[in-house]
């Protein structure tokens, strides 16, 4: 059975070319997705019937990403583009203009409850920083899909459905392990403004961040670095944590001056490389919840949060 399997595939998928479905000429129905959580959220949802083509690669900051010519011809083969949305991939409509793509653009930002910068108003581009958030964009993207390729919608709803269930469990498991740390703990000091979503999530206050801007981009004058010393020392905070993709060098600094020692590093805005706890989206966070909660109590086994990544 296994032997024929190809071949009468090959026959079904090349009968339904020729009566203009509108699956693609090239071959496999292709997602394009522009960071490491969007490309993993695609994978999840898609991954055993399309090809996701992820445009970022892991541990670069895709705040300051500058496009390859590369990109622009995998958007020009695209039959589905997922973005993350708002600032992260801003950079995404130049390459789309250059390649000429007209596939369909799904921005996952538009799916979720976003929340704004205290005092700037500006939008906070770091929703999948929630895991509810995580599974608002998989139903985006399951539903994006099905309209697309609608020969494989049962297949997308079912993995969507299971990987979603996953997903709950993993939220369930971080406001489990978060519980250990009594409210008035439950400060962050993080290298830019990238866990607000987190925090809104699990009852923590963003107590400052070492860059004090939702972009990695920006740069802290002394007064800004300073001012978060006096506060960390102020809050009594045990622990700060680094960004793992992002030069620690500051954040060791704050620490050192203000008392607190240096936390777990975060995935905060890419997924590790392959092997690391952060290399899925649901690693990411079970990953993130670990350092968090062991930093803040002094217990590198206070979170045993344990999750298939
Ligand atoms: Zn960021």
């Amino acid at each position: 059975m296994r032997l024929l399997a190809g071949p009468i595939l090959v026959v079904v998928a090349a009968a339904l070319c020729a009566c203009g479905t509108g699956l693609p000429r090239h071959g496999r129905f292709t997602v394009v997705a522009t960071t490491t959580q969007a490309a993993d959220l695609s994978r999840a949802v898609a991954g055993r019937y399309v090809t996701v083509v992820q445009l970022l690669d892991p541990n670069v900051d895709p705040h300051e990403y500058e496009p390859r010519p590369s990109d622009a011809k995998a958007l020009a083969r695209a039959d589905l583009i997922v973005r993350s949305g708002a600032d992260i991939d801003d950079w995404l409509g130049g390459v789309i203009k250059s390649s000429g793509t007209k596939a369909r653009v799904v921005d996952l930002i538009d799916s979720v409850p976003t929340r704004r910068r205290g005092g700037s108003g500006d939008v906070d581009p770091h929703w999948w920083q929630n895991p509810r958030n995580g599974e608002r964009a998989v139903a985006a993207i399951r539903s994006a899909l099905a309209a697309a390729d609608p020969a494989n919608r049962a297949g997308f709803a079912s993995d969507a459905a299971r990987y979603a269930a996953r997903l709950r469990r993993l939220d369930r498991a971080i406001a489990k392990c978060v519980s250990i740390l009594p409210p008035s703990r439950r400060e962050l000091v993080t290298s830019h403004d990238a866990l607000g979503y987190f925090a809104d999530r699990y009852g923590f206050v963003v107590l400052g961040s070492v860059i004090p801007a939702l972009t990695s981009q920006a740069q802290p004058s002394a007064g800004e670095t300073a001012k978060l010393v006096r506060r960390i020392r102020a809050a009594g905070v045990k622990a700060i944590f680094p960004e793992a993709s992002l030069n620690p060098r500051l954040a060791s600094a704050v620490a050192r001056d203000s008392g607190a020692r240096v936390g777990g590093k975060l995935y905060a805005d890419t997924l590790g490389p392959k092997g690391s706890p952060g290399q899925t989206y649901i690693g990411s966070l079970a990953a993130n919840a670990r350092a968090i909660v062991s930093g803040l109590t002094g217990d590198p086994g206070a979170c045993r949060l344990r999750v298939a990544a």
